[in-house]
This record gives structure tokens, C-alpha cells and sequence, in this order.
């Protein structure tokens, strides 16, 4: 028995090994329809595992089959900020802190986001911070500092966005310039919403959900699902266009949490982000097209865990800074094309991994 199975195993693998050959060499690269791009800002592995114990279930980012580690340095300093990070990771080309979208010459780069919609696929941003923030701001503005949150605000309007879902109405109706920007994109074919509740409203077409002022609340302060739902939202609307789509999530407060030292708070938001990572999973398992890539910009607060207990799920933090640390971050993906994005990747690497994947040229 045992000599009939070790032969029916060499069998097949003479039989399937010239197989496999012929079909690496003759099949076409791979391509995707979709990508979701999930950004844990300011996540680095220590906040993951710190939620990973205390939570009493598996996280969605336990659940991917390949990992990596990305190198988040940006063109002028060893520790970068998320305009300098979110740049990288949108366009594939470092630059200073502090800046969006551009070199330090004002030169501007194109975004996977701004390539997407511009070979005919939809767009999508969901974030738990003004939309105007650092992060997704570098996925469509281009402004030589992060700060300029009205100007960056005037850049969404002709972004070609078709799924914008977070907060900061302000810096596009409560302006120095006094223009109402919210009038603008309702004229380009927006639907406007500007508080929670008024999202079941919405039917069809472009949408713009600045549900906030400014950044939306923490979740212990009565954000919700906003997250997640919001994730769910964006591709119901995104996935209509046959062509495909480019999605960007963020977990915005992940940051915030760190710079304030407040285990609570990244806790809470990293088992948020989970959430939206979740749907994006679900979403990819049953479309079989969609790849689905998690990682970070940088991680924030240098937290280490110095004691703990995975039976009490407990853990004592410590942290060495109130600003972002050096450290390399997670990537997890999945889907097709989802080896590429295993072993240590530099920040850069993700624009033109996703370029090819879609199989645009420059
Ligand atoms: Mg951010
Ligand atoms: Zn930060």
C-alpha cells in the first residue's frame, strides 16, 4: 500500500509538473478588474497584535494568505508623515515631508486613483478623517503642504472621485474665499450629504459624504460603523461599472490613537479598520477578480508591548514617541496578484505593482 501510494504520488507529479510548465509560459501576466487599497494610518504590527489580543475573535487581517513588510522612509527623512507616506503608496514616487502629490519642484504625479478613473474605471474614497486629510488627499491634490486643506479641497472638485465617504465640509463651504465648493460639486453631478442620517437617501450617481466638519469622531465617541458601512456603500456603487474599479479605505485615527499615547483609542480603531478590511475580503472572496492589499503609512507613538496576558487578553503598553517612529509596517493581500505583495517592499512599489495588474502603460 504504502509502495502503491508513493508511486501513484510520483505519477502525478511527473504527470502535472510539464503542465504547470507550459501554462507559467504561455498564460498571459496576471490581471485584476478591482483593487481595494486598505491604509491603516500610523498601524504599525505592535498595534495590530495589541488588538489581535484583546479582541475575542480572529481578525481579518489574521486571515490573508500572504504578508510582507513595507519600508516607509520618505525623500528627505528617515521618518516621513502621511503626506510624504500617502504619496508613495498613491503615485510610486517618494517626496519630501509635508507635501502631496508633487515632487519639491512642484512637479506633479499621477495617482493609481487619478490613472484608474482616467482609463474609464470608477473611483472611491472612504476615510474616517476630513476628506481633505493627508492620506487620501495624496490619492488626488497636489499642493506643496498638507495644510492647505481648502486648496485640496478645490482639487477634489475636478478629481473625478465618483465614491467620496468621510468628514471635513468645512473646508469646502466654510472658506476664507467664501466660495461654497458643496455648490460645485452638486453642479459636476454630486449628490451632497452632509450628515449620517442622510446617507439612505442616497439613490444613484456620484456621491460626496462629508458627514462631518472635520474629522469624524472616535468610535468611542459614537462614530459607528461608519467604516465599514461606508466600505460596503462604496462598493455597491463602484462595482456597477463593468470596467472596474480602485477603491482607497483608510483608518484614519489609527494615528491619532498613537501621537496621543492612548492605548484605548487604537485599539478601538485598529478593530474598526478590521471591519473594513473584512467587507473588502467578503467582497474579493465572491468577485474571484478583486485584490485586496492592507498596509500602513507609518507607524506613530513607537508602541511596544512590555507585559501581558493572551488568557485575561490584557496588554501594557509602552510608547517611546508622541510622533511617527522609523519602523517598517505591515501588508497583507489577497487576490489575484497577491504574491507580489509578500516579503519587504519599499513604499513605492505598490503604484506600479497595481499599474501592472490593471495593465495600464504610463
Ligand atoms: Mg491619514
Ligand atoms: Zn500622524
Amino acid at each position: 500500500m504504502k509502495s502503491f501510494s508513493s508511486s501513484l504520488l510520483l505519477f502525478l507529479f511527473i504527470a502535472t509538473a510539464p503542465l504547470n510548465n507550459c501554462c507559467q509560459k504561455h498564460n498571459k501576466p496576471t490581471q485584476v478588474k478591482n483593487i481595494i487599497f486598505l491604509i491603516g494610518d500610523g498601524m504599525g504590527d505592535v498595534h495590530l497584535y495589541a488588538a489581535m489580543t484583546r479582541a475575542e475573535y480572529t481578525l481579518n487581517m489574521e486571515k490573508f494568505p500572504y504578508a510582507g513588510f513595507q519600508k516607509t522612509y520618505s525623500l528627505d527623512k528617515y521618518i516621513t508623515d502621511s503626506a510624504a507616506g500617502g504619496t508613495a503608496l498613491a503615485s510610486g514616487k517618494k517626496t519630501n515631508k509635508s507635501i502631496i502629490g508633487q515632487d519639491p519642484e512642484g512637479n506633479k504625479f499621477r495617482s493609481i486613483l487619478q490613472i484608474a478613473g482616467e482609463n474609464g474605471l470608477s473611483t472611491g474614497i472612504v476615510v474616517t478623517s476630513s476628506l481633505t486629510h493627508s492620506t487620501p488627499a495624496a490619492f488626488y491634490a497636489h499642493r506643496h503642504y498638507r495644510y492647505l486643506y481648502e486648496e485640496i479641497a478645490v482639487d477634489f472638485l475636478d478629481s473625478g472621485i465618483d465614491v467620496a465617504i468621510g468628514g471635513g465640509y468645512d473646508h469646502f463651504v466654510n472658506r476664507k474665499d467664501s466660495l461654497n465648493l458643496l455648490d460645485s460639486l452638486i453642479i459636476r453631478g454630486y449628490t451632497v450629504i452632509t450628515r449620517p442620517e442622510q446617507l439612505e437617501s442616497f439613490d444613484k450617481g456620484r456621491l460626496f459624504a462629508a458627514l462631518y466638519p472635520e474629522h469624524a469622531p472616535k468610535i468611542s465617541e459614537g462614530r459607528g460603523n461608519m467604516l465599514s458601512e461606508g466600505t460596503a456603500m462604496a462598493l455597491d456603487i463602484l462595482s456597477e461599472n463593468k470596467k472596474g474599479f480602485f477603491l482607497m479605505v483608510e483608518g484614519s485615527q489609527i494615528d491619532f490613537g498613537g501621537h496621543n499615547n492612548d492605548l484605548e483609542y487604537i485599539m478601538d480603531e485598529v478593530l474598526d479598520f478590521d471591519q473594513a478590511v473584512g467587507v473588502a475580503l467578503d467582497f474579493a472572496k465572491i468577485d474571484g477578480n478583486t485584490l485586496v492589499v492592507v498596509t500602513s503609512d507609518h507607524e506613530t507613538g513607537g508602541m511596544t508591548i512590555i507585559d501581558g496576558s493572551i488568557e485575561k487578553r490584557e496588554v501594557i503598553p509602552a510608547f517611546s514617541s508622541k510622533e511617527h517612529t522609523a519602523g517598517m509596517v505591515p501588508v497583507f493581500s489577497y487576490g489575484p496578484g497577491a504574491e507580489q505583495f509578500s516579503g519587504i517592499l519599499d513604499n513605492t512599489a505598490f503604484f506600479r505593482k497595481f499599474m501592472d495588474l490593471y495593465g495600464f502603460s504610463d
